[in-house]
């Protein structure tokens, strides 16, 4: 399978996952032009979307995608309520295109019904993490999110984490700002500061990196609870502390 990424509106990516015959897979197309360039481009046969919620940054493009290419599945938790959704799914599901089995898992937290894919090595994970960050807590359900993070985090290391916005560099800002002492996080943030500034690309980023510079992560960190002098505190406090703390950010 060839994994391939379209960078649209202010800093969303969409995903496209395709095999050697041209058939395709579009993962939460908050638009729809750049991705029918992207497959006409490629002469691709799109057979299926993946949505992971209901945020139209990530399914504004599929009714004119679907005008164009009528033979398409669409995938979504039952949280999107337009009548595009041609199988609602959650987790525990298994979904099964291009002769791949697609595992949704439920990752709520940033919204209600929110769902991950997993084809591995790649996890869609939507809005849940962020490369160094995690999504925005809607609906005050922060415990939600942290269970699903650790979910994540129980991935295999080699996980392929394919996230929808870029916010990389703002993460690693915060997470200086939050615990200015971390040597990995401080080396982290120069490499990728130097790779976007020869615009090489960042890409792609493995779970177990995420497990070292990724704060919310690391909630049972020692040096991470030392740090922010939260030693009485639970794990799921010190994730919503953190959360709250990059909210104010
Ligand atoms: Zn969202």
């Amino acid at each position: 399978m060839i994994l391939t990424k379209i960078s649209v509106l202010h800093d969303n990516y969409i995903w496209i996952l395709y095999n050697k015959k041209g058939s395709c897979i579009i993962i939460d197309p908050g638009v729809a032009d750049a991705v029918i360039t992207k497959i006409i481009q490629k002469k691709l046969n799109p057979i299926a979307i993946l949505l992971t919620h209901e945020h139209i940054d990530h399914t504004g493009g599929v009714n004119k995608i679907l005008k164009i290419y009528p033979n398409i599945i669409v995938f979504g938790p039952k949280e999107i309520k337009n009548n595009y959704i041609h199988e609602v799914v959650t987790g525990g599901d298994k979904i099964s295109l291009l002769k791949k089995n697609i595992y949704v898992f439920f990752t709520p937290g940033h919204t209600l019904n929110h769902v991950s894919y997993y084809l591995k090595p790649y996890l869609f994970c939507g809005d849940t993490i962020f490369s160094c960050g995690c999504g925005k807590v809607f609906n005050n359900n922060y415990l939600d999110m942290y269970y699903s993070i650790e979910l994540i985090k129980s991935f295999p290391k080699y996980t392929i984490l394919c996230w929808s916005h870029e916010y990389t560099l703002s993460n690693l800002n915060f997470s200086i700002n939050i615990i200015p002492k971390d040597k990995s996080i401080k080396k982290y943030y120069k490499k990728i500061k130097k790779k976007l500034y020869l615009k090489k690309s960042i890409f792609p980023f493995y779970l177990f990196n995420e497990k070292k510079n990724n704060i919310f992560l690391r909630t049972n960190d020692p040096s991470l609870i030392k740090e922010l002098k939260l030693q009485s505190k639970s794990y799921f406090d010190i994730f919503k502390y953190l959360r709250i703390e990059k909210n104010n950010f």
